[in-house]
């Protein structure tokens, strides 16, 4: 029996380390990117390497496994167990040596690809097994897994570029892994050791080894007798570290990594084979290869269709096909050339042509010489497996027999046999990936909850009777884990199952380091281990907010959904938008775009995308140990996790399958709400539109507020009280205000007197609360610059209304300005935020059925417009509104584009930069910000390359998130803005151009004052 109180307490006292027992925490950690699921003992995030031998050393004696951990995106569930799980990537992610004469690195093992990558390219230098991953693989999962890139036909596997591993053995000691003939110690004894075995089992190896470059199952028993087509090692010595790639934290703990590097290809060319058979695409790539490429990637049908319907994939995807308007071919191949020289490579190109032409294929040739059009597609390849991913309902996508490799003249009859399996057992198999080593990607859509563990079963035993006749490999990339560790003695025969069982034992006699992996594995089908039981319920639960969308069934073969609310789940939707996560990690990437900042900042699990949906789904799935029961969805638990969401809706767009944490957050802090109340600082905030008009009419009363942000003792005081945090200024209140100062009846059309001269001139301009009344400068500088290009402005109120006669909604009449309910939701008033919000969409509702653009300034209004109100049961007249509402600067952009936007403007006397606020981004509404900010002469704009700004609406303001807040800022955007003292600083959002005043003392203006400063 496990002792973990006893094991946190001696961690806790002996450790630097951070320990976590709760559910909750355990939960988190309980999942990899596969379909399993296994509860930790503990987690525990080591500070120091004398962290990890104290906790190997107590675990050994409490008998509790351990179990090294990256980023977790593993698939077949080795990163899952019954252990205390070790989080390498906090604290572990160095860089510690780099040897430029020699070509090597030492790495620790929580560094991620991407960025040892990043570090490496002003060297020239790159580590070249590209995982599709790289943006939160480790090097220690890599090494682990003993993971294979898209290039791997010119550079091999992990096994083929670790040069040598310091690790930890299960008693605590480090022993050197490297070239087996100056090893010494430890690693010299257990070579010895495998050395005798593999001696002994020579005929063994010989006939069970596949002959193929991709063979990742088991352990590497033959680097003493090497079997891969590509040899471990270019002089042909041994070395032991590659005993340890592949193994998967089940023999030793990698303490460093030393890694041989590669130059960066200077040149790359693509050419893209487009065909009209599947089986031919296959059948080539067998002489495709003979041209020496770097990569031969496929691209089915089924996913070229998928990446053609979505927008931001489409244009990316057509620059591929031959013709983009003639049916879609059956297959892509993406030949990648890379070399020192361009025209060598244009060679190569016209190379490919002709052997397409040899092959009966004239013209089936894209040739791609422009290495961003190549980028592009490359990204949309390594998005293969997440667009499908992206299909909802129960039925999944599942991995189990992804991976297998097959020698390359036997890839067609191969993919065509499965193909048939998948058919039998009423699937089908989107196919994608390493075409030029034999490994094709599949996953049929099963349904773990009903009968996808028997048609598993099924389809797994006839895929494993074709690798074997075709002798290719059944584990090719991805590894052994839960699920196809019971594989490895149908593979390898007894003896060599019985050696590898011999190898655990030398290295771990207690078998401390994660059990039941590669040895002793468990049924790959055994429910006990899966994410998704047949036993798996969600708890009944009312949602605020309307996923119907998210609660439908779909067909394993056609994909097609069910209509919306018909998938029976029990939290209508929630749960099965949350069960969207598949854990692939990709939120915990950190050099592009913004997902996810409270990670960046904390490289927490619990404050991560994946951590948050992990937690919302075993919350709603009563799988932790929630105290008030009666409410799940608001227990504390969950608001540990939420606490430094800041609602960027960044995961929206960035997260491959669409989790939406930022409308999670908002069912969240309803039920959270409902369950402790409502705090002062709550009411302030989420009133702030109602009472905001009452404040700058009542003479002295802004002034008298104002004194808040300069003197210390009021700014205190309010901090104690409402939790607003001292260090922060306030926003100025103002006598003056864009609806004090607006002449009666100014700015008022109905929908047909907009429409009526049929010149495409009106406009409907939204004046929110915070433009209105805090910085109506805005607000002036848009009028004149749409009144400049001449459009007529509606600026809805309610006064309008009440002349239209149409319905005034009585519980607002203290206010006449409409309010889109934005400070309502981030209260957590979802109800309140309903009746403001449908009150705007039906004002707007006429105006958008004349197409009548709907502009707005303050980018979490408007696109509160274009996303809460169309899960608000407003019905098709809000998705008519979402059609209309933009941006200025998308609407201006726009009209610039169809050459109807008739302004002039001076030139810029000063550069711009440019920062988006994180719902524009959400939204690509940065860009047409960019293209407006080039129509202004000697602007030459530049966006700055930032995640969220941190202050995101109230989060900034809130004494108990300022520290948080600031390090967000500080990650890139100030330090981008410092560095220009003498430009613009351009920024949309109200609280962005707050952070941007509060961290750097400089004034960010609105684009509206931009454009109008230089009319
Ligand atoms: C969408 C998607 C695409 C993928 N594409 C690819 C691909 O192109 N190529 C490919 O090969 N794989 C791919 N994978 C699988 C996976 O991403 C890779 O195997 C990756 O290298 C795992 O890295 P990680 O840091 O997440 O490792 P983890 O999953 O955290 O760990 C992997 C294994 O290594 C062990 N380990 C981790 N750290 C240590 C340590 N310090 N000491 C000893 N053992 C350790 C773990 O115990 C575990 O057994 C993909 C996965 C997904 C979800
Ligand atoms: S939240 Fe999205 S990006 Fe993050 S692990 Fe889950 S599916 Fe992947
Ligand atoms: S909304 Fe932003 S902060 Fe919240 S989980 Fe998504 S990316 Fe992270």
């Amino acid at each position: 029996m496990v002792d973990q109180a006893e094991l946190a307490k001696r961690l806790r006292q002996e450790t630097s380390g951070e320990v976590m027992t709760d559910s909750a925490s355990r939960g988190r950690y309980a999942t990899d990117a596969s379909i399993y699921q296994a509860m930790p003992v503990a987690v525990f995030v080591p500070k120091t390497a004398q962290d990890i031998a104290s906790a190997i050393q107590i675990a050994g004696e409490l008998g509790v496994p351990v179990l090294p951990r990256g980023g977790g995106t593993s698939q077949c569930g080795q990163t899952t167990g019954a252990a205390l799980v070790i989080d390498n990537t906090k604290y572990f992610r160095n860089v510690l040596d780099l040897n430029l004469d020699k070509g090597y690195v030492e790495v620790e093992p929580g560094i991620v690809l991407d960025h040892l990558n990043g570090s490496l390219k002003q060297h020239g230098l790159w580590y070249p097994v590209d995982v599709s991953t790289a943006g939160q693989a480790t090097i220690g999962g890599m090494a682990g897994n003993n993971s294979c890139g898209s290039r791997s036909i010119a550079y091999g596997n992990m096994v083929h570029n670790v040069l040598g591993i310091d690790a930890w053995l299960a008693d605590g000691q480090v022993a050197q892994f490297g070239n087996y003939a100056n090893s010494s110690g430890a690693a010299k004894q257990l070579g010895d050791f495998v050395k005798g075995l593999a001696h002994t089992l020579t005929p063994e190896i010989e006939a069970h080894f596949p002959k193929v470059l991709r063979r990742v199952a088991g352990y590497n028993l033959d680097i003493f007798n090497p079997q891969s087509e590509l040899p471990y090692t270019q002089d042909g010595s041994v070395n032991l570290a590659h005993l340890l790639v592949g193994s998967e934290g089940t023999l030793a703990y990698f303490k460093s990594l030393k890694l041989k590097l590669a130059p960066l290809p200077q040149h790359k060319v693509l050419g893209i084979v487009n065909f009209a058979s599947f089986y031919k695409a296959m059948d080539s790539a067998q002489h495709i290869v003979k041209l020496g490429p770097t990569a031969v990637e496929l691209v089915d049908r089924t996913m070229i269709d998928l990446a053609r319907s979505n927008p931001s994939f489409k244009k990316t995807i057509e620059t591929a096909l031959i013709d983009h308007t003639a049916q879609t071919p059956e297959a892509i191949l993406l030949v990648e050339f890379s070399g020192e020289a361009h025209a060598p490579l244009l060679e190569k190109l016209k190379a490919l042509q002709e052997l397409m032409s040899d092959l009966g294929l004239p013209g089936s040739v894209v040739a791609m010489p422009d290495a961003s059009l190549q980028k592009n597609l490359w990204e949309v390849r390594k998005a293969g497996l997440n667009i499908m991913m992206s299909l909802k309902g129960d039925g999944k996508p599942v991995s189990f027999i992804e991976d297998c490799a097959v020698p390359l003249e036997s890839l067609a009859d191969y993919t065509q046999a499965l193909t048939d399996v998948f058919a039998k057992y009423g699937s089908r198999g989107t196919w994608y990936a390493h075409a030029s080593v034999g490994t094709l990607h599949v996953r049929p859509i099963l349904d773990m909850r009903r009968d996808g563990a028997q048609k598993m079963r099924a389809v797994a035993e006839e895929a494993s009777a074709l690798v074997r006749k075709y002798k290719g490999a059944y584990s090719g990339e991805h590894g052994d884990g839960l699920c196809r560790g019971e594989w490895i003695s149908w593979q390898f025969g007894q003896k060599i199952t019985e050696a590898l069982a011999e190898i655990k034992h030398a290295f771990d006699p207690k078998g401390l380091f994660n059990p039941g992996k590669i040895v002793n594995p468990p049924k790959m089908d055994d429910s006990i281990n899966f994410r998704f039981p047949p036993s798996y319920k969600v708890i009944p639960l009312q949602p605020a907010l309307d996923w119907s969308a998210w609660n439908v069934q779909n067909d394993p073969v056609t994909e097609e959904t069910t209509a919306p609310g018909t998938g029976g789940d029990p939290a209508l939707g929630l749960a099965k938008a949350v069960e969207m996560c598949n854990n692939n990690g990709h939120c915990r990437k950190f050099d592009a775009e913004v997902m996810c900042p409270s990670y960046r900042v904390t490289r927490d699990e619990k404050h991560l995308t994946r951590g948050r949906a992990n937690t919302l789904r075993l919350a709603l799935s009563n799988q932790l140990d929630i105290k008030d029961e009666s409410s799940p969805l608001g227990s504390d638990a969950i608001k540990e996790v939420m606490e430094l969401c800041v609602s960027c809706k960044a995961c929206r767009r960035e997260c491959p399958t669409g989790v939406d944490m930022a409308k999670m957050k908002i069912e969240f802090l309803s039920a959270y709400k409902k369950r402790v109340g409502h705090s002062l600082r709550d009411l302030a905030i989420a009133y702030l539109p109602k009472y905001a008009g009452t404040i700058s009419n009542t003479p002295f009363l802004p002034s008298l507020l104002n004194l808040r942000n300069h003197i210390t003792v009021i700014a205190k005081i309010q901090e104690w009280v409402m939790g607003i945090s001292a260090q922060r200024s306030l926003p100025v209140w103002k006598g003056k205000t864009f609806w004090n100062q607006k002449a009666k009846g100014s700015y008022q059309y109905t929908p047909e007197q907009l429409a009526n001269n049929g010149d495409g001139k009106g406009v409907v301009l939204l004046a929110d609360t915070f433009n209105a009344y805090f910085e109506d400068e805005n607000l002036q500088a848009a009028l004149k610059v749409l009144k400049a290009a001449g459009y007529r402005v509606h600026i809805p109120h309610k006064s309008q209304q009440k002349q239209n006669q149409s319905q005034i909604d009585k519980t607002n009449s203290c206010s006449k300005e409409f309010c889109c309910g934005r400070t309502y939701l981030a209260a957590g008033m979802v109800d309140k935020a309903k009746e403001n919000l449908g009150e705007l969409v039906d004002h707007l509702a006429p105006y958008a059925d004349k197409h009548i653009p709907i502009i707005g300034l303050e980018p979490s209004c408007l696109f509160t417009l274009k996303d809460e109100a169309l899960v608000m049961g407003f019905g098709e007249r809000a998705v008519r509104v979402s059609k209309q509402a933009q941006l200025l600067e998308e609407f201006l952009a726009s009209e610039a584009k169809a050459g109807k936007l008739k302004i002039q403007l001076k030139a810029a006397d000063k550069p711009v930069l440019f920062h988006g606020h994180c719902h524009q981004k959400s939204f690509a509404a940065v860009t047409p910000a960019m293209e407006l900010l080039k129509l202004i002469p000697n602007a030459e704009p530049k966006l700055i390359e930032s995640s969220c700004c941190g202050m995101a609406g109230s989060f900034g303001y809130e004494a108990e998130h300022i520290e948080v807040s600031k390090l967000m800022a500080e990650a890139s955007l100030l330090p981008s803005i410092r560095k220009s003292p003498d430009s613009w600083v351009v920024a949309d959002g109200t609280s962005c151009r707050h952070q941007i005043a509060d961290g750097t003392q400089r004034e960010a203006v609105h684009i509206a004052r931009i454009l109008g400063a230089h009319l």
